[in-house]
């Protein structure tokens, strides 16, 4: 794919600290068509991609139904569409893992943000924040995760860049820093000026690789293309320069300030910056909060968590693909691993290393990969394992779904079997499984339609169990909570049709619409509404 080295022939043999510190595991957030897929693609032309797990999607099958999604995940069995890619680049190794868009769009693609140490934010340079690249980025505040900016599309007609800069600042409350400036707008965008360097980087059509990219002066520019106003390049960069706050590492290591690269993923302009700026900047896999301690990513005992869990939709075939983030340590094919919540020993005999070309000569991986472990059900999604303690990784919380349905069975003498089948759907974050105070049939959240769409699936396939789903009058859900045990029990009391437990026995009050949960929570004091869950 590319001439860049892939040194997994020889794996490295360096202490785990080295390998530790060469990762570098990130998401890329995005609202649907800001150019994800595009920006993919193109990172990992850069970077000769060592193995897709699955491939990136062809650009015809981008746009795959729903069903026809479900119809490829049976034809293939387990299917592991794209959810690691891992590649190398200048010595570095980077895992990018997928978060799903689109029709896909679920709960996943909130809970693979908990398994990373930086994202991507890419934003159309004509549209600025989306609705979903704001919600993906609220949940990557929660864990106060590094956001590096790559606003594309700059080769068609944007926004003025310093409002983009400022909505940013404004609506996600985050400082910014421009790495890169774009010289020239849309169908004159010839380039990228280096605030750091100084330098411009020239914009040479499709395919530019690395330091392929031509370097000039700005002075030079003028030679480039006639129909550049020079003053006002000058004066804009001038302006940059001055009211642009300097890019400071802390403060963007802790999830307070984002560095701003500008190009085009399509003409692959800005990438090998943004590339490098990762490189460069993004950390190193992080220390991880466990319920005991914190977990260094360089200790040399192996632990890690469950954050996906991919179910074969193919009846005959019940296994599953837990996807787990190395936390700490070297897993090794065929290694022993502890499931904390069990108790039990699980030999790690074939876990699916993402890292090698060819899967059969990689049979290690480092803190900061993910792994895909083959089984039967045992695993869950937040689970830990580890060589033997009895820690867990407070990782993977539980976010309120935006869509609330309640399940509706076509033979009602299941009605047992179906509250069995719900609660395994739910311990496998299939779906989350809310059951009414007042008796009245469980209701069923997601975070995007698919989920429901696989929920069915799944019940028909594993309990022949056929079901449909109705509107509720319930359309919001938020977990609720108070020091004060009473003030909960009062509450609870008082609003007991709105009130269901979760999968765990949690209360959470489903409220009708944001006015009704608004205009609820200002009369419930002490009490607190949360739309996360954490493990505990
Ligand atoms: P995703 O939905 O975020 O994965 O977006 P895609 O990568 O599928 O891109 C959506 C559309 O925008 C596609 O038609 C792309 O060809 C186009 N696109 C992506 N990046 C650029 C870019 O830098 N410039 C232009 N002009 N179009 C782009």
């Amino acid at each position: 794919m590319s001439d860049t080295a892939v040194t997994t022939e020889q794996p490295s043999r360096s202490p785990l600290s080295d390998e530790v510190a060469r990762r570098r595991t990130f998401a890329i957030i995005s609202h649907p068509d800001a150019g994800k897929t595009t920006l993919t693609e193109k990172l990992l032309l850069f970077g000769g991609a060592i193995n897709l797990a699955g491939q990136v999607k062809a650009k015809g099958e981008r746009r795959n139904t729903r069903s026809d999604w479900m119809k490829i995940e049976r034809e293939r069995g387990i299917s592991v569409v794209t959810s690691v890619m891992t590649f190398e680049f200048e010595g570095l190794v980077f895992n990018l893992l997928d978060t799903p868009g689109h029709e896909d769009f679920s709960e996943d693609t909130y809970r693979t943000l908990t398994a990373v140490d930086s994202a991507v934010m890419v934003i159309d340079a004509a549209k600025g924040i989306e609705a979903r690249t704001r919600k993906l980025f609220e949940v990557c505040r929660l864990r106060d995760i590094p956001i590096i900016t790559f606003i594309n599309k700059m080769d068609r007609e944007s926004r003025d860049t310093f409002d983009l800069m400022d909505e940013i600042e404004k609506t996600l409350a985050l400082d910014t820093t421009p790495m890169t400036w774009p010289v020239g707008r849309g169908r004159d965008f010839i380039g990228t000026y280096d605030i750091r360097d100084g330098g411009v980087r020239l914009l040479e059509g499709g395919g530019a690789k690395t330091g392929a990219a031509q370097q000039i002066e700005i002075s030079e520019l003028g030679k480039i293309n006639a129909n550049l106003d020079m003053s006002q390049i000058t004066d804009e960069l001038e302006l940059v320069r001055e009211a642009c706050k300097p890019f400071d590492l802390e403060a963007f290591r802790e999830g307070h300030l984002t560095p701003v690269y500008f190009g085009s993923a399509l003409r692959n302009f800005g990438v090998g910056d943004l590339l490098e700026g990762l490189g460069r900047y993004a950390p190193s896999p992080r220390a991880q909060d466990s319920n005991l301690r914190k977990v260094d990513a360089a200790e040399p005992r192996m632990s890690a968590f469950v954050f996906k869990i991919q179910a074969n939709m193919d009846p005959n075939h019940r296994d599953r693909i837990a996807f787990a983030r190395l936390c700490s340590g070297k897993l090794s094919r065929g290694m022993k691993a502890k499931l904390v919540r069990t108790g039990k020993t699980m030999p790690l005999s074939s876990p699916q290393f993402f890292f090698a070309q060819d899967r059969s000569v990689a049979d290690e991986a480092f803190a900061g990969d993910v792994v895909g472990i083959p089984n039967h059900g045992s695993l869950r999604i937040g689970d830990t394992l580890t060589e033997g303690e009895d820690l867990t990784f407070v990782g993977v919380p539980s976010f309120a779904p935006e869509i609330v349905r309640r399940v509706r069975l076509t033979d009602a003498m299941k009605a047992k079997k179906l509250k069995e089948a719900l609660q395994q759907m739910s311990e496998e974050g299939v779906v989350q499984v809310f059951r009414p105070r007042d008796g009245a049939p469980a209701l069923v959240g997601v975070v995007g339609p698919l989920q429901l769409d696989v929920l069915k699936a799944r019940l028909d396939a594993e309990y022949s169990l056929p079901v449909e789903f109705e509107v509720s009058e319930f359309s919001l859900a938020r977990w609720i909570s108070s020091d004060d045990k009473k003030k909960l029990e009062a509450f609870v009391a008082s609003n007991n049709s709105g009130v269901a437990d979760d999968v765990d026995g949690d209360p959470v009050f489903l409220a009708k619409n944001e006015f009704y949960l608004g205009y609820t929570k200002e009369r419930a004091e002490g009490i607190v509404f949360s739309n996360v869950k954490d493990v505990k």
